[in-house]
Formats: C-alpha cells, structure tokens, sequence
C-alpha cells in the first residue's frame, strides 16, 4: 500500500471536523478529511439539524392552538408525523449535498472509510479502499456516540437512543424519557406538542439541571402545564418488554408503562480503537483527550477538537475549536475562550444562556447580582400571545460588566446572541441600557433588564434587584 502525503489530516467530518479541514485549505494547505460515515457528524445527521427539523414543524402546532385566540377559526388539524419525517430527511439530504460540495470547493481529499492512527504522523484508512496516510499535523475530531446502559440495553424500536428516534417514522401514543438533560427534555417538548403523552424520568433533584435554578424551575412548570409528567430524584433499575411496549422500574419499586423509551443519560466518546496510544496520546477516565487552549494535545504536532476535548458538546464549540486547530496546524496563532459560549435549549418554551450564572459567579468570588424582566410586561409580547417566560442579565456590581445572561421563552435561542456580545466583549450594564432596542420587541426585555438593575426602571414599578 503507498502512503499518500498531505500537510494536514482531519479525523472525523463533523462540526469540528470539517471546518478545521476548510480552515487549513483556506490557508494553502494540502488537507486530508477522513470519515467513517456521512460528513456533518452528529450534528447534520443524527442531531442539531434533524432534531430542529422535527420541533420547527411542533413550533407550527403551537401556534395553531393559539390561532382562536387570535380569531382565526381553523376547523381541526391533525399531524402527518410521516410527511414531517420527510421532512427532516429532506433537510438534511440538501445540506450534506451541499457540505460535500463545499468539501470539493475547498480542493480538501476525502477519504471514506474508519481511521485509526498507526503513529504520531501517520493513518491507515479501512473503507471501500484500503489506504495509509502520512500528515505533518494532525487533527482529530471523532465526536460521540449515544452512550449504551447494560442494564437496558437499546433495541431501536421500543427502547431508543436518540438516533433511532429520530429515524422513527410513525409516533407512539405514549414515551417514557429516561435523562431530564437537554437531549431529553427537547425530545419530550416535541412530542408532548406532537401529542404524545410524555413522561420524564430524571435523577438529580432537577431537569435540565445544568442550567440556572430559576431557569429550570420555569421550564418544569412549562412543561406541567404542557401535561408532561416529570418525576426527579428518581433511578431507573430496569426496563421490561411487555406486549405492546415497555415498562420501567424505579429502585423504589415504582413502575411506568409507555409504547416506547429514549434512553438519553449522556453520550460515550469516540477515543478508544482510533489507535490513540500508538500515537502517544493518554485519555481522561470519561474517554476526554486533554488539550490546551491551542487545542494541542499532549503529542506535539496533534491537535483534538470537538466533543472529545471539552466539557462543551455543542457545535458551534466544535466548529470554533475546529477553526482554532487548524490556524495553529497552519502556522497561524489562534486560542479558545470558553467566558461566553451561548446554550440553547430548543424547548416550548426555549432557554439560551450564556456565560454565568447568578450562582457560578457568587461560586467565582464576584459580588454579583440579577437584572431580571419578565415577559408579561412586554407590548411585542402581549401582542403575539407570547407572555411565558423572563429574562435576567448577571452583573458584577464592582464593575458593572455582564457577566452572563439566561432567557427563557419565545425566541430566546435567537435572542440570547445579543448578550453573547456582550459577554465576550466585557460590555457593561451602563452599555446595555444606552444601547436602544426597536420598540415592539421581545429584545427589549435586555434593555429592560439592565434598566432593572440599575433600580431604574421605566415599565414596572421600582424594586430592588435579588442579590
Ligand atoms: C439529538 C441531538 C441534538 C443535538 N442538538 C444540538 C443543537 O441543537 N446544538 C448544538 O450545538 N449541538 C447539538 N447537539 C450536539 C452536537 O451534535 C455535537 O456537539 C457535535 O456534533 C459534536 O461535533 P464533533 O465534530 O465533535 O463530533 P461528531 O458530530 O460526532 O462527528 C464526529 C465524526 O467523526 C466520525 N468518526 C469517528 N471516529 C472516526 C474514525 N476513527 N475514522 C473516521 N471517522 C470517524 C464520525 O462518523 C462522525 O461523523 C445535539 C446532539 C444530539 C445527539
């Protein structure tokens, strides 16, 4: 087998992946992307993408139960989960399609086929092909994989992991979600919306625990309302076949009975059997690689990206690590900063956030305090029937700068980007209240906020801002 010679090889064509493969062709580097499935990872084929396909058809079912209130009578509608399904299938083809052509644009070689390093410059390729290749830097982007539970192991049509979820084509009448995390609670606000009838089973005190307390508490009422069932506290022992679905046993003794369950307790990392320790590499006990702020592993010459090298399993972190690797890999300098990564829970109603909580910063040592503002006291809001929800801005009262901000309700996946800004740029609240927000929307409610905790605010009477 002859070695093929490239400056840059890329392992893995997912968000972190393939943009680090652009980034070092953009900078004149000959650049190998090896990929054991489909370009775009997790993200574009089993995640990110085919997930919020699903939910914008569910956003559409929100807003046609609201339409009598707005006056417009709609004579009954009933969902095709089929026809949504194909939906999200044809979503995703079209962006693979046009990944791989931005792939070819960008002159990257592709190699189909399952990597394992076999030195520290050095890959052998097992696909259609056999291949070997040698790389002067190498970058390694492998991602996750749902993580598998021996006690209840998967079957992929009654008991699911997220990917065989998504593939599902027909909805059950009723889903148990073990895992009250982001994956699970996105999972129930869509087919609870979808009319399923969800339960959660979560074992910490609280879902979607790490985010604020406030924010938890207002997406657990939001979701009682919804008629979802959520259960905290609790450990799942065992889950049973019966005839016609699933029944699951707590330690407690407890049981629930469902068509169907996702197990979503968290993802494995893609690190053991890619021949990490033949290139001198050492891995964390969760499977994590450890990395600088270059994203240089331990191994000079070889940088990791993505959800195998932070605690971040997010996209867009890939995507910026992917970016940061390959500058370095490339002769570039370029570092991660991790002080204002925005979240975003795609939830009815949805949560973003970014940097700090009320809580990380007192547990960081600043005297810091809240400007919160809710939505019920916005026009735009009132306007849309959207009232659920409030958002809060975290302030270090020495200096004023805003240290983090969470929202929940409608559209805070978009509007939490504002206070990203204003977050990695160190900006003040005496900023934020200067800057004039357009008049009627739900963005005010950051002007508002910041008004609030200045104590001086103009549309709800004074008080004093929660320390
Ligand atoms: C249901 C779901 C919804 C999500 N929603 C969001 C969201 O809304 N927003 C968000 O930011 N994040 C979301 N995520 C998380 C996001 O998908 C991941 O954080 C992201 O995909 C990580 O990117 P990555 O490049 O590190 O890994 P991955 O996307 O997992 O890509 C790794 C790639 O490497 C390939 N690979 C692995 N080993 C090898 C090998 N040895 N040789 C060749 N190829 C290999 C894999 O086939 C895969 O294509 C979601 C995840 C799930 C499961």
């Amino acid at each position: 087998m002859e070695k093929q010679k490239f400056d840059v090889a890329v392992l893995g064509g997912g968000p972190g992946g393939y943009p680090a493969a652009i980034r070092a062709a953009q900078l004149g580097k000959k650049v190998a992307l090896i990929e054991a499935k489909e370009l775009g990872g997790t993200c574009l084929n089993r995640g990110c993408i085919p997930s919020k396909a699903l939910i914008a058809g569910s956003d559409i079912v929100e807003r046609l139960q609201q339409a009598a209130s707005f006056g417009i009578n709609i004579k009954g509608f009933d969902v095709d989960y089929g026809k949504l399904a194909e939906h999200k299938d044809k979503v995703v083809d079209k962006m693979l399609k046009g990944l791989e052509g931005l792939i070819a644009a960008n002159k990257i070689t592709v190699f189909k086929g399952f990597g394992q390093l076999t030195s520290p410059r050095e890959i052998k390729i097992k696909g259609d092909s056999s291949d070997w290749i040698e790389a002067d830097k190498i970058i390694i982007a492998t991602g996750s994989e749902p993580r598998n539970i021996s006690a209840f192991p998967f079957d992929y049509e009654r008991i699911h992991d997220s990917t065989s979820l998504l593939a599902m084509k027909k909805l059950p009448k009723s889903m148990a979600i073990v895992g009250g995390g982001v994956i699970g609670c996105e999972f129930a606000s869509l087919y609870a919306t979808l009319g399923v009838d969800v339960t959660v089973l979560e074992m910490l005190p609280r879902i979607i625990s790490t985010e604020a307390p406030e924010i938890s508490q207002a997406l657990t009422k939001s979701f009682i309302k919804k008629g979802i069932k959520i259960e905290t506290g609790v450990a799942v022992q065992k889950i049973d076949k019966t005839i016609s679905g699933i029944r699951i046993t707590l330690a407690d003794g407890k049981t629930f009975d469902a068509d169907i369950c996702l197990i979503a307790v968290g993802r494995s990392l893609n690190t053991s059997g890619i021949g990490l320790e033949k290139a001198g590499i050492s891995v964390l006990d969760n499977g994590m690689i450890p990395v600088n702020d270059k994203m240089e592993t331990g191994v000079e010459g070889i940088y990791a990206v993505g959800d195998i090298a932070s605690k971040w399993w997010l996209a867009h972190v890939a995507t910026h690590q992917g970016i940061v690797a390959a500058d370095n890999a490339s002769g570039k300098s370029a570092r991660m900063a991790y002080n204002a990564i925005p979240s975003i829970i795609f939830t009815h109603p949805e949560v973003g956030s970014v940097g700090l909580s009320l809580e990380e910063a007192k547990k960081q040592g600043y005297k810091a305090k809240v400007g919160a503002y809710p939505f019920q006291a916005l026009g735009k809001s009132q306007a849309a029937l959207q009232t659920e929800g409030f958002a809060q801005i975290v302030i270090d009262e020495k200096t004023g700068q805003i240290l983090g901000a969470q929202m929940i309700g409608y559209e805070a996946a978009t509007l939490i980007a504002e206070m990203g800004l204003a977050v990695a740029n160190e900006l003040t609240v005496e900023c934020l209240a200067e800057t004039i927000h357009a008049h009627p929307t739900i963005a005010e409610a950051w002007h508002e906020a910041a008004l609030m905790a200045e104590g001086l605010p103009i549309h709800l009477p004074p008080s004093k801002p929660s320390k």
